[in-house]
C-alpha cells in the first residue's frame, strides 16, 4: 500500500494525514474546508477536486468526517467512494457514526466488492498528532490485516474487535466513559472550590490514585483554569451521547447514568457551549451551583 485517499482533514484528519505522509505514504486529500487543503499541500500532500479524483490510483481510502450523514453522503451517495471504487479498495472509515450506519455502507461495500473496516478512534487531537491513537476496528479479518500498515502509523493500540459496526459499539462505550468522568471532574472541582480547597493540589492527588485517569492527567489544570479551546467539540459528544443511547436501544439495555451524563451534554450545547471542548461539562455544573 502507497497512496491513502484521505476525506475529512478537521482537528483529526489533518493530523494523521501528516503522520501518514511524514511514513512515507503518498497522501491525496479531500475535504469542504480550503484552509484544511492548504494545510494538506503545506505538508506534502495533494489535493483532490473531487471524491473520485481523491480515490483515484488509491489503495486505500480513509473518512474522517463529522457524522453519519456525511459518511453517508461521501460514502454511498452519488459521486460518491462506491460509485468510483476500483479493484481492490480497501476502505476505512475512522469517523464516530452509528453502528447500524456502519453496518449498511458494509452492506453496500460488499456488494460492490470493496473491503470495508468501521475504525473510530479514541485519544482526541493529541493522539492525532502524536501518532498514539486507539484504533477500534470492525469488519472481516482480512481487512484488518490490509489495514494494519496504515493502522500502525496513527495509532499504538490497535484491536479487531469483530465485525462490521463493532468498532463503533465499542467507540459508543468509550464515549460514554469518557462523558461521564468528565462530568464527575466537573462535580468534583466544583466541590473543592466551594468548599474553599485548592482545586489544583486536589486533583492532583486524585490524578495519582485510583481515581486517576488519562482524563485527570491530560485536562484537569485547563479544566481548572476554565481554558475550553477544543480539542474535542461538545456538538460532537452530543452526536456520540445519541449514538451510544441508539445503540442501547438496539441492544435492548438500560444505560441510566448514560441518559444523565447525555443531558447533561445536552444541556452544555443548550447554553450556547456546542464549539468549546468537552470539558466545558463544568460550565453547567457550575450553572447548577450558581
Ligand atoms: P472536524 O469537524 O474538525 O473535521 C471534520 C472535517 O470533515 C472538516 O474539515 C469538514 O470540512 C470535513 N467535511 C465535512 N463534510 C464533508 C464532506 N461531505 N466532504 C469532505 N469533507 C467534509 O471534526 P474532528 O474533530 O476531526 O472529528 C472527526 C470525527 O472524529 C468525528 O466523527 C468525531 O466524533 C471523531 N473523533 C474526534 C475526536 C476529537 O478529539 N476531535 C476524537 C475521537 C474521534
Amino acid at each position: 500500500m502507497n497512496t491513502v485517499g484521505f476525506i475529512g482533514l478537521g482537528i483529526m484528519g489533518g493530523p494523521m494525514a501528516d503522520n501518514l505522509l511524514r511514513a512515507g505514504f503518498a497522501v491525496v486529500g479531500y475535504d469542504l474546508a480550503e484552509d484544511s487543503l492548504k494545510r494538506l499541500e503545506a505538508a506534502g500532500g495533494r489535493v483532490g477536486a473531487t471524491v473520485a479524483e481523491t480515490i483515484a490510483g488509491a489503495d486505500v481510502v480513509i473518512t474522517m468526517l463529522p457524522d453519519s450523514p456525511h459518511v453517508e453522503e461521501v460514502a454511498l451517495g452519488p459521486g460518491g467512494i462506491l460509485e468510483n471504487a476500483g479493484e481492490g479498495l480497501l476502505y476505512i472509515d475512522m469517523s464516530t457514526i452509528r453502528p447500524d450506519t456502519s453496518l449498511r455502507v458494509a452492506e453496500a461495500a460488499a456488494a460492490k466488492g470493496v473491503r470495508v473496516l468501521d475504525a473510530p478512534v479514541s485519544g482526541g487531537e493529541k493522539g492525532a498528532v502524536d501518532g498514539t491513537l486507539s484504533i477500534m476496528a470492525g469488519g472481516e479479518a482480512d481487512a484488518f490485516e490490509a489495514a494494519r500498515q496504515v493502522f500502525d502509523v496513527l495509532g499504538t493500540t490497535v484491536v479487531h474487535v469483530g465485525p462490521a459496526g463493532s468498532g463503533q459499539t465499542v467507540k459508543a462505550a468509550n464515549q460514554l466513559v469518557v462523558g461521564g468522568t468528565y462530568a464527575l471532574i466537573a462535580e468534583a472541582i466544583v466541590l473543592l472550590e466551594k468548599s474553599g480547597v485548592d482545586a489544583h493540589r486536589g486533583l492532583d492527588v486524585l490524578a495519582g490514585g485510583l481515581a486517576g485517569s488519562r482524563i485527570l492527567e491530560l485536562k484537569r489544570t485547563t479544566m481548572i483554569n476554565r481554558q475550553f479551546k477544543p480539542g474535542f467539540r461538545i456538538d460532537l459528544h452530543h452526536k456520540d451521547m445519541g449514538i451510544a443511547l441508539a445503540a442501547a436501544r438496539e441492544a435492548g439495555v438500560a444505560l441510566p447514568v448514560t441518559g444523565v451524563i447525555a443531558q447533561l451534554i445536552a444541556a452544555a450545547r443548550a447554553q450556547g457551549h456546542g464549539s468549546l471542548d468537552h470539558s466545558a461539562l463544568l460550565k453547567v455544573i457550575e450553572r447548577i451551583n450558581d
